[in-house]
Formats: structure tokens, C-alpha cells, sequence
């Protein structure tokens, strides 16, 4: 069988129900814990694949309903990480925040997500994605007064999270997803260490593998960053080449509504695309005519075999009843660019 053309996708998250977190809210706590938390968050589980499915998107994910964090849920289950030690860095360059300290050599003394990951795999028989933080992400969100080296730190991360991939695998994850925003803030690491450190994590996988670089949810702290980018935001020129060059199969970025150029595309050929045809900032839906528009356009840099529609970035922050409109959406206009290509009806 062929694989479906422009299967779809979302990049992260999803709106967490009100009885495990509080909603329209970033990185809320949980409501719950113990078995009772282990238990809710495979109940929201069931949803976001009940969802997924019902709306037509191909490639399912947990929409992060086992994650409180993108990065920090990962980083609480190393030892090496003191919570109660708290320093105040700049995160990418752009906002404060309070971060925990490296305090001796990191390690995974047991898996992360591989129980949440396995639960997933027999709620659905579509191929699933699961997603963790890249290496460079987790050394920009943390103080470090151990290696005293972002880039060692980086090194000993990637180490871990190939241990975590391996058995993500054998659990039955089809494709591992890693969140790098910081490629888009760190130029000279990307090219001295980050690529090289994205890789060490993936090295040794038979899964699909995909990278995740974007500027981030619709927070202010972000949408105030982007308005000083300018014009034409052309960050990915200096991530591409290299990701182009690398082992990594999927290259995933925002488009609609950005300022993003889609030209940069270009600079990845031969890898697949996760496009972002979703915006992530506003909460009006998009018509599946918009959908299809913006991944239309992507046509003239990514072949149609290779273009994986998506969403921007997460929705967590959305009213529930937008986001799951936005997943409607996507899968409307994928389907109508589609029926284009194919001159079948799906
Ligand atoms: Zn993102």
C-alpha cells in the first residue's frame, strides 16, 4: 500500500480538560496525583486520540496530556536537577525565568514517558509521534553550576534522551518528534555543537525522527519578540543547511501567518516538511480553502510526497472548541489539496 499523501499532523499540544489542569493556561499544574493523576492523564489520552481521529488527522499524538512542561516534565524525572535550587536566566535570550540548577552529573534512572507512550499505542492503530525536548532547549532552561559547559551539558542530554528514543521505539512509537525553538536564537551552537548533539540523540533509531524549530506559542512574551524580527524572518538559513546535511528525516516549521519566507524550504530538499498551516496565535479557525492555500504555495519548495500538513506550534493555550475546530481544518484543506494532486476524491 502507499502511504497516504499529505498525512497530517500536530505539532504538540492540545487543551487539557479543567478537571487535570487548568485550561487556556500554559504550563498549569496538575489537578490531580498519584494513581489518580496516572490515571486522569490516560483518560485525557483517550480524548485527544478520540479527537485526532474523528477530525481526520493522520498521524496522532497525546497533545501533550502527559506533560506539564514541554521541557521541564522531561528534566524532573533525571537526578542530577535541583528544583528546590532556583536561578534566574534568560530563557532564548528574550524572557526571565526562574530555572532549576544543575547540581551533579545528569541521569535518567528510569524511563519518562515509555508507560505514557506504550498506553497510547493501544488506544489507537494509526502511527504514532511522540515528542521530547532537544538537547540545546534543555540546557537553555536550566542553570548550570555542575559542567559549567552548555555544551557538555548538551552531550549528557542527548545521551539520555537516545536512551528514552530506544525505548520509545520498542514500545511502538512510530516517530520521535524533538522540540529545538533554541535553533532559532543560538546560531554559532547550532553549527558548533546543537545539530551534532540532535543527532547523538536520534543515533542508532529506525523511526522516523523529526525536528521541531519555531518561534514559539502565541504568549506575549514571544509575539513582543517577533515584532522586532522584522519583515521577513529568514532564522531557518542558518539552522537548514546543517539539518539538510544531518541524519534527521522531517523538518518541522510554522507558516501560516508568519513571516516566515517559504523559499528557505528550499534549503532542506530532500527532507520531509512538517508545515505549519494552522496559526497557533489567534484563535479565529482557519477555512480549509486558507489550509490548502499555504500548503499549496509550499509546493514549489517541498515535493508533495515529502509535505506533512501541520500546526504551527501547540494549541494549549486555545478555548478547547477552537482547537479541535483548527484540527477540522487542517485536515479539510489537506484533503482538498489532496483531491488536487490525485484527481481523486478521498
Ligand atoms: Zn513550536
Amino acid at each position: 500500500m502507499t502511504p497516504k499523501l499529505l498525512p497530517t499532523s500536530i505539532v504538540g499540544s492540545l487543551p487539557k480538560p479543567s478537571w487535570l489542569a487548568q485550561p487556556e493556561t500554559l504550563w498549569s499544574p496538575w489537578k490531580l496525583e498519584g494513581a489518580e493523576l496516572r490515571e486522569g492523564k490516560q483518560d485525557a489520552m483517550r480524548a485527544a486520540v478520540q479527537e485526532q481521529t474523528r477530525r481526520g488527522i493522520d498521524i496522532i499524538s497525546d497533545g501533550e496530556q502527559t506533560r506539564q512542561h514541554f521541557v521541564t516534565t522531561f528534566i524532573e524525572h533525571l537526578s542530577g536537577v535541583d528544583f528546590e535550587k532556583r536561578e534566574t536566566v534568560r530563557i532564548r535570550d528574550r524572557y526571565d525565568a526562574s530555572v532549576p540548577t544543575v547540581v551533579s552529573a545528569v541521569e535518567r534512572e528510569k524511563p519518562v514517558f515509555v508507560e505514557d507512550a506504550t498506553f497510547l499505542r493501544s488506544i489507537t492503530d494509526r502511527p504514532i509521534k511522540w515528542t521530547l525536548p532537544g538537547p540545546m532547549t534543555m540546557v537553555d532552561t536550566l542553570y548550570d553550576a555542575h559542567y559549567r559547559s552548555r555544551e557538555k551539558l548538551a552531550w549528557e542530554f542527548a545521551t539520555i534522551l537516545n536512551q528514552e528514543a530506544k525505548e520509545l521505539e520498542a514500545a511502538g512509537v512510530d516517530i520521535i518528534q524533538f522540540d529545538e525553538p533554541a535553533f532559532n536564537v543560538f546560531f554559532d551552537e547550532v553549527s558548533d555543537w546543537g545539530v551534532a548533539a540532535l543527532e547523538r540523540a536520534c543515533e542508532g533509531l529506525r523511526v522516523e525522527t523529526v525536528v521541531h524549530i519555531c518561534f514559539g506559542y502565541g504568549i506575549k512574551a514571544n509575539n513582543d519578540w517577533k515584532a522586532t524580527l522584522g519583515a521577513q524572518w529568514r532564522h531557518y538559513e542558518k539552522s537548514f543547511p546543517l539539518l539538510q546535511r544531518s541524519s534527521i528525516d522531517t523538518i518541522s516549521l510554522e507558516s501560516h501567518h508568519s513571516n516566515v519566507p517559504l523559499d528557505v524550504v528550499e534549503l532542506v530538499r530532500g527532507k520531509k516538511v512538517m508545515l505549519g498551516a494552522i496559526d497557533v496565535a489567534n484563535e479565529t479557525v482557519e477555512t480549509p480553502e486558507e489550509v490548502a492555500g499555504t500548503l499549496r504555495k509550499a509546493l514549489e519548495f517541498v515535493d508533495a510526497d515529502k509535505l506533512v500538513p501541520s500546526t504551527n506550534c501547540g494549541m494549549a493555550p486555545f478555548p478547547r472548541q477552537v482547537a479541535l475546530d483548527k484540527l477540522s481544518a487542517l485536515s479539510a484543506g489537506a484533503a482538498i489539496l489532496r483531491e488536487e494532486l490525485t484527481g481523486a476524491r478521498a
